[in-house]
C-alpha cells in the first residue's frame, strides 16, 4: 500500500454553517462547528483506492517530502456529503475520511472513480447544443494560464486530450469529454485573458453564466484557482458570482507544488489558499468543499476523481 500523508498546512477555512445549493443539487450536513479536527493523519493510496468500490483502505503517510505539521479543519469547515451521517462519530476517526489535502469526508457514495476511457465528444457553443443523454457532468472553469488543461489531461492520464479545447474555434466552446460511456467532464473557455478587450470577456461570462444557470446535468462547477499567486479579484468575483447564484462549486487549489516564495509576493500556496477563502466566505452560508492540487506531482488527482464520484452517484441517486 502507498503511504502518503497529508499537507503541511494549518487552515481555518470558510465559516459559514450552510452552504445551500440548489433543489436538484446537495443540501449539506450542517455539522456541529465544536470539534477540531486536530491532526488529518491519513490518506488514500494513489493508485488502489480508485478501482476499489467499497470502503476504501487508508494509511499512514510516512512521506518526508512534506512538513510534518498539523491540519486543523473545524467540523463546521468540512464538506460532508449528503446522507453521510457523522453524528456520534469519533473525531479521530472522522480524520481517517477526509480526502488528502481537502475538507472532504468519504461517504459510501465514492465507487467507481477510476477513469478508464475518455473520449473528446463535441464543442457547443450554446448550453441548448450540449450533448442530451442526460449524462451527469462536471464543469472545469479558470482564468486563462490557471492549469485547466493539464488537470484535465492528469484527470484522464492522456498527454494531450485537452489540446482538443485549445484547437483554434474551441477555446470559447462548450468541450465535451465522455468518461466511461457514464458521464461528463466539461472543458469551459478561460477567462480573464489579459490582452482580451473588455466587451469580449463580458460576452464570456454570460455565454458561461448561461451554462451554469441552465444546464440541468451540471453536478458541479470546479472553479480553478491558481495557489501560486496571490488572489486575483476576477477569481473572487467568480466565486461569489457562483456562490450567489446557488451554483454547487468545489474550489480546486492548483500548482500548490510551487513553493518558491519570491515569485508569489512572499506567500506559500496555503497561505493564498487561506486568503481566497476569508475572502469568499460572506457569499457561501457553508464552505464549499475544496481540493489542493499540482499537475506536476498529480497531488489531488485522486481526490478529485473521488469527490467527483460520490457527487455523482448521489445526483445519480436522486
Ligand atoms: P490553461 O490555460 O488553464 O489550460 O493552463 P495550462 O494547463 O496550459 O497551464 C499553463 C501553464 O502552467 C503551463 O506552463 C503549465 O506547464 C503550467 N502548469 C499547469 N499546471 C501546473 C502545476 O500544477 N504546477 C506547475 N508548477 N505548473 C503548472
Amino acid at each position: 500500500m502507498i503511504l502518503a500523508q497529508l499537507p503541511r498546512f494549518h487552515l481555518s477555512i470558510l465559516a459559514k454553517p450552510s452552504f445551500a445549493l440548489s433543489s436538484s443539487h446537495f443540501n449539506f450536513l450542517n455539522p456541529k462547528p465544536s470539534v477540531t479536527v486536530a491532526r488529518a493523519l491519513f490518506s488514500f493510496a494513489s493508485k488502489s483506492s480508485l478501482a476499489t468500490v467499497e470502503p476504501i483502505p487508508l494509511s499512514v503517510s510516512d512521506s518526508s517530502d512534506l512538513d510534518d505539521a498539523p491540519v486543523e479543519i473545524s467540523l463546521d469547515k468540512l464538506f460532508i456529503p449528503p446522507e453521510t451521517d457523522i453524528s456520534g462519530e469519533d473525531p479521530a476517526s472522522l480524520t481517517t475520511r477526509i480526502l488528502k489535502g481537502s475538507n472532504i469526508v468519504l461517504s459510501k457514495y465514492a465507487r467507481d472513480a477510476q477513469v478508464v476511457q475518455a473520449d473528446y465528444v463535441k464543442s457547443s457553443v450554446k448550453t441548448e447544443d450540449c450533448p442530451a443523454d442526460g449524462l451527469p457532468e462536471f464543469a472545469l472553469v479558470g482564468r486563462s494560464n490557471v492549469g485547466k488543461s493539464s488537470l484535465l489531461n492528469s484527470l484522464v492520464r492522456r498527454k494531450r486530450l485537452a489540446l482538443t479545447s485549445k484547437k483554434p474555434g474551441k477555446t470559447q466552446c462548450i468541450n465535451h469529454f465522455r468518461i466511461n460511456d457514464k458521464w461528463y467532464l466539461v472543458d469551459l473557455p478561460g477567462y480573464g485573458y489579459a490582452s482580451a478587450p473588455h466587451e469580449l470577456k463580458q460576452d464570456w461570462n454570460k455565454f458561461t453564466k448561461d451554462y451554469f444557470l441552465n444546464r440541468s446535468t451540471l453536478v458541479s462547477v470546479f472553479l480553478l484557482v491558481d495557489a501560486s499567486i496571490p488572489v486575483k479579484p476576477i477569481d473572487l468575483e467568480y466565486a461569489s458570482w457562483l456562490g450567489q447564484n446557488q451554483v454547487p462549486m468545489t474550489l480546486i487549489f492548483t500548482k500548490c507544488d510551487k513553493r518558491k516564495k519570491k515569485k508569489n509576493g512572499g506567500k506559500k500556496p496555503e497561505e493564498n489558499i487561506k486568503e481566497f477563502q476569508d475572502l469568499i466566505q460572506g457569499f457561501f452560508e457553508t464552505t464549499p468543499p475544496w481540493i489542493m492540487t499540482s499537475s506536476v506531482t498529480n497531488q489531488g488527482r485522486d481526490e478529485i476523481l473521488l469527490h467527483m464520484a460520490q457527487l455523482r452517484n448521489y445526483w445519480l441517486k436522486h
